[in-house]
């Protein structure tokens, strides 16, 4: 179903700038993997109130099957609400949506920002186990 705004050549400009930015799957990404991206998502799905023609931070660049896996658990009625399950090396959420990264205060930065820093009730943590 292309429907608008996909069918516009507009989307067609953003999509193929997103995928020129970010030619890889930012989700296989934070894993660690090197995996060609297809798909270009909007991170605040239209349907969700998301502007259709985000900047490029509201864009997420995905391979098939992660967009598959990000629409089913997001953009669904019903979706459970967190894309990815599971945390990373780090520890932190591999989801960049989930709570715990976004807290409810901070946002999203630049992409793959999330993945590399924590969030910011994170960083006070750090600083005050570090005594810092
Ligand atoms: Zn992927």
């Amino acid at each position: 179903m292309a429907d608008w705004p996909y069918s516009t050549a507009r989307w067609q400009r953003l999509r193929k700038a997103k995928l020129s930015e970010s030619p890889l799957c930012e989700t296989c990404e934070r894993r660690g993997r090197k995996v060609e991206a297809q798909h270009v998502d909007h991170i605040v799905a239209i349907a969700a109130g998301g502007p259709a023609f985000p900047v490029m931070d509201g864009l997420r660049a995905l391979c098939a099957s992660c967009h598959s896996i990000k629409t089913n658990a997001l953009d669904r009625a019903g979706g459970k609400g967190v894309a990815i399950k599971g945390c990373g090396v780090d520890g932190l959420p591999l989801d960049p949506d989930h709570p715990f990264l976004t807290g409810g205060d901070t946002p999203l930065e630049g992409r793959g920002a999330v993945a590399q820093r924590p969030a910011a009730h994170t960083a006070s943590q750090l600083v005050r186990d570090w005594g810092v």
